[in-house]
């Protein structure tokens, strides 16, 4: 089956063509470098992942271009930098430095391009004239605002009709607004605040204008597939598509959003044991932490463990079967180590899940399966199965970008440098007892093995070892 995607702007599962298939553009909204990211940060980044190594292997590595941009200039990172008596580019360095350093580890692929908003303000104030050119956008006090009444199509994407909007607006309205909802694209700054100069005075983009002034710097429009989290759809990616849309003078063409972007996928909402994330609760989660705590992949797993447009708890149970699935998989690439995978595609199973709308719960199961056939034909002696079970979890496990530590070393897992040589050095006694056939000297090592919970795994290649878990 080919790859189907569930589109939030058609709210229907739809075939995916990409325009041009030689370049299959994807764009993803990143993260704002202020703070460490949350674990509910690392869904969107995980799932668009898989997507990115999917399209990879379909349409080759070379034909498909992904861009997830870095917000270096915000309120927050302002904040952030005057508490520390900081320019920001030092707080957004630091941050960006540990959100790259963070997604390594859950092996997730840098974006072809990582445009950042500081790099691009001419492109982003000439947009921003071209929207006031096309009659959908004025200046008032040192703002530039969007007149979302000049577009047609606005709250297509997340199904808002702007009347009843404007009818149930309670917001305090700033003086400067022809309307409630009229968004800001330009906005002044204040003397201690970043700025650049525009045609309107000093100031500093709005948030939503840099994502439509980058993709179309560095992709072109339209893109094939915009993604991000579920909270982006209103009001971020509304105004990106009016903006887009509009800097073309298309403020009235029934279709015009789909000269912005083909395809919207957004994913659902992490909770943490069953609660929304929040300060005031204190269950904010820094991926930054879990990573320190616990394999990446253990993560990661988790993050793909539920289809990515369901909403996904995080909670012990959730880590501990991450875990508990990982060493099974890995206990059977262990097991069969001495024999060459095969270089063979995915299996056809595997194939459809994936290519269903990214439904990853689907796909691991085709993980386990091949992790029993490799058991399997371990003890039937049938070597030719497991070089192919084997090559098949491994094409597997490449696109859901798992299972890529050595699997000795992941089962021997975190352990202390005293226990390592502790054990390291009872397997040599134990060696040794048994080729001199000292049987009781064999037996008091083994039960001395079990009081430290390490389990032994005799291989062709020697034995080795992991913790009981
Ligand atoms: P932000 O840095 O807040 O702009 O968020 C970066 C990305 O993380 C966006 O795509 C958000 O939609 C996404 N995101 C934020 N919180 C969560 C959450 N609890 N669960 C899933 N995605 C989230
Ligand atoms: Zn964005």
């Amino acid at each position: 089956m080919p790859l189907h995607i569930h589109d939030t702007l058609r709210r229907e599962k739809r075939l995916f063509t990409p325009r041009d298939a030689s370049r299959v553009s994807l764009y993803v909204c990143g993260p704002t470098v202020y703070d460490y990211a949350h674990i509910g940060n690392a869904r969107p980044p995980v799932v668009f992942d898989v997507l990115v190594r999917l399209l990879r292997r379909t349409y080759g590595a070379d034909h498909v271009i992904y861009a997830r941009n870095v917000t270096d200039v915000d309120d927050k990172i302002n904040q952030k930098a005057a508490r520390e008596g900081v320019p920001i580019s030092e707080v957004t360095a630091r941050y960006e430095a540990a959100y790259l350093a963070d997604m390594a580890l859950l092996n997730v692929s840098r974006p072809d391009i990582a445009p950042h908003v500081t790099d691009y303000i001419p492109a982003i104030v000439d947009q921003i004239q071209a929207i006031i050119d096309a009659g959908c956008a004025y200046a008032a006090e040192g703002h530039v605002l969007f007149d979302v009444s000049s577009y047609k199509n606005y709250g297509a994407l997340s199904g808002r009709n702007l009347d009843d909007m404007i009818a149930g607006a309670r917001v305090e309205v700033a003086p400067y607004k022809k309307n409630p909802h009229d968004f800001v694209l330009w906005k002044p700054s204040k003397a201690d605040e970043p700025s650049w100069p525009s045609p309107w005075g000093e100031g500093r983009p709005g948030w939503h204008i840099e994502c439509s002034a980058m993709i179309e710097q560095t992709l072109g429009l339209p893109i094939d597939i915009h993604g991000g989290g579920i909270d982006l759809v209103f009001p971020h990616h509304e105004n990106e598509i009016a903006q887009g849309v509009c800097a073309h003078g298309h403020a009235h063409g029934d279709q015009a959003h789909d000269e912005y972007a083909r395809y919207w996928m957004h994913n659902g909402f992490l909770t943490v044991d069953a609660e929304k994330m929040s300060k005031s609760i204190g269950n904010v989660l820094l991926l930054h932490d879990l990573v320190q705590a616990m394999p990446g992949e253990v993560v990661r797993w988790a993050l793909l463990s539920a289809h990515y447009r369901q909403p996904l708890d995080w909670n012990q149970s959730l880590l501990d079967q991450s875990k508990k699935s990982l060493d099974r998989l890995y206990g059977a690439l262990h097991r069969s180590s001495g024999i060459a995978a095969l270089d063979l595609d995915p299996p056809a199973d595997f194939l459809k899940s994936i290519e269903d709308d990214l439904n990853t719960p689907g796909a691991m199961a085709s993980l386990f399966a091949l992790s029993s056939e490799i058991e399997r034909g371990m003890t039937a002696g049938d070597l030719d199965a497991v070089a192919q079970a084997r090559g098949r979890l491994i094409a597997c496990a490449s696109i859901l970008g798992v299972l890529q530590a050595d699997p000795a070393a992941w089962l021997e897992g975190d352990v202390s440098d005293d226990l390592r040589v502790e054990v390291d050095s009872l397997l040599e006694q134990r060696a040794a007892a048994r080729a001199a056939k000292d049987w009781p000297e064999a037996d008091r090592i083994r039960d001395r093995l079990n009081e430290l919970n390490v389990v032994v795994m005799d291989g062709p290649d020697g034995a080795t070892w992991r913790m009981k878990g």
